[in-house]
């Protein structure tokens, strides 16, 4: 196949000269744009509105071998920004089509596309790609990819990271004119369990609020839809997708309105409020998703520093971007070396697995772990035959089955309930003197 000419023109601009914003080890060579498009394999998870973006980017920025995943079909309200589909393409899986459509094209790209959902992949999915970008909309996905790359992650007895087992991830989110990029090393820089107060609760509205003082148009609506739709229409179920529902309750919601002397209820609005709908802007994805592909450039060549760590977006009124240098918590349950428990000198193996079961930061992630130091099993929940000899070890101390050091050390808990390892940096307090 004929290679345009000029193609590459502004990627080489970047692969092939040095600079004083190059990334450390930068070595400016052709061979760049060939491990761009031959060896480095990206796998961007989701291809809807960021998906599509994402594609696109980072098929024209050399990326060679991409590969999508994504659990749904298209829908007709996805086709005002999710470019890559067409009025034909409606029901068929998102990440075909995108893949499809992506080598069409732009030549030479392979697109390799998986029609499912993120958790119906191994575990060794995931750990063939050298970037993994991500272009979700729910925390729950973010969390899941986040605890899988987590698992990647080995440390040395001392607490040091092996820095090979660093899975580089790229993270784009919108929400209307607002969005983010971000940029995670697990283990170096903060993972999502680390930075999980980012992300506001659901915003409800007190209902004495709405009772009693409403102050916006959004009180207003959703004192109607909440409160007055019980009392004026009992017995009778709201139905969000029933137009004549929605109107009663816009016009309740204007009168209301006046009555406390507040404008702005109209009826798209009540429809957001109601439905709890965040318009999706095209210009938003795009913007984060440029910035997302540019970063997966950097960390594939380093021929620029990476962003450190946390770009946000506001379009709001204008273009406004700051850039957050989030820190890690050293104790984060999925990226750090150890989460730090303190048992007795005197505990066992059962007592400290009773604790780990009680408390509060592994709750839900634990239903019947398995535990091991240094490469040895301590106690395995299964198989039978490993479980019974292993049994044992739950009644001898802790201390020593952990080498009777006592500055302790770092326990690997493995159970069904986790993607990955559970590392427990276990300390031991001093024995009360009673002499
Ligand atoms: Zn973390």
């Amino acid at each position: 196949m004929e290679e345009l000419q000029g193609r590459w023109h502004d990627l080489d601009r970047l692969l092939l000269r040095p600079g004083n914003l190059v990334g450390p080890g930068f070595e400016p060579c052709a061979e760049l744009r060939d491990l761009l498009q031959n060896d480095c394999k990206v796998l961007v998870i989701g291809a809807g509105g960021l998906g599509c973006e994402l594609l696109k980017d980072l098929a024209l920025s050399g990326f060679g071998n991409i590969d999508v995943i994504d659990m749904d079909t298209i829908d007709v309200s996805n086709l005002n920004r999710q470019f890559l589909f067409r009025i034909h393409d409606v029901g068929k899986p998102k990440a075909q089509v995108a893949a499809d459509r992506i080598m069409q094209r732009v030549k030479g790209v392979m697109v390799t596309a998986h029609f499912c959902r993120i958790e119906e992949k191994d575990v060794d999915f995931y750990r063939q790609f050298q970037i993994i970008m991500l272009g979700l909309d729910s925390l729950e996905a973010r969390s899941y990819i986040n605890s899988v790359v987590c698992s990647f992650l080995e440390y040395e007895p001392d607490g040091g990271l092996d820095y090979s087992t660093i899975k580089p991830m790229v993270d784009g989110g919108t929400e209307g004119f607002k969005g983010h990029a971000r940029v995670i090393l697990p283990g170096v820089t903060p993972c999502f369990q680390c930075t999980l107060w980012l992300f506001p609760p659901q915003i409800t509205f007190p209902l004495c609020t709405l009772a009693e003082t409403p102050r916006s148009p959004a009180h207003c609506i959703e004192y109607v839809h909440l409160i007055q739709w019980g009392q004026d229409r009992v017995g009778e179920k709201f139905d969000s997708d029933s137009p004549e529902h929605m109107k009663w309750i816009f016009e309740q919601a204007v009168k209301r309105a006046t009555q406390f002397c507040i404008s702005g209820v109209t009826y798209s609005l009540t429809q957001g409020v109601v439905k709890n709908i965040i318009p999706a802007i095209a210009s938003t994805n795009a913007i984060v998703s440029a910035v997302c592909a540019l970063e997966a450039l950097k960390i594939a060549t380093m021929c620029s520093k990476g962003m450190d760590n946390y770009m946000m977006y506001v379009g709001t009124q204008g273009v406004y971007t700051h850039t957050v240098s989030y820190e890690k918590d050293p104790n984060c349950i999925m990226c750090s070396p150890g989460v730090p428990i303190e048992v007795d000198c005197s505990c066992t193996l059962q007592e400290c697995i009773d604790t780990l079961l009680n408390d509060q930061r592994f709750k839900a992630k634990l239903s019947r772990p398995s535990v091991s130091f240094q490469g040895t099993n301590l106690y395995m929940q299964a198989p039978p035959i490993l479980e019974e000899l292993t049994r044992p070890n739950l009644r001898l101390s802790l201390l020593s089955l952990m080498g009777g050091n006592p500055s302790g050390g770092v326990l690997n808990i493995n159970d069904k309930k986790l993607h990955g390892v559970l590392r427990v940096r276990v300390s031991f307090s001093k024995e009360m003197d009673t002499t």
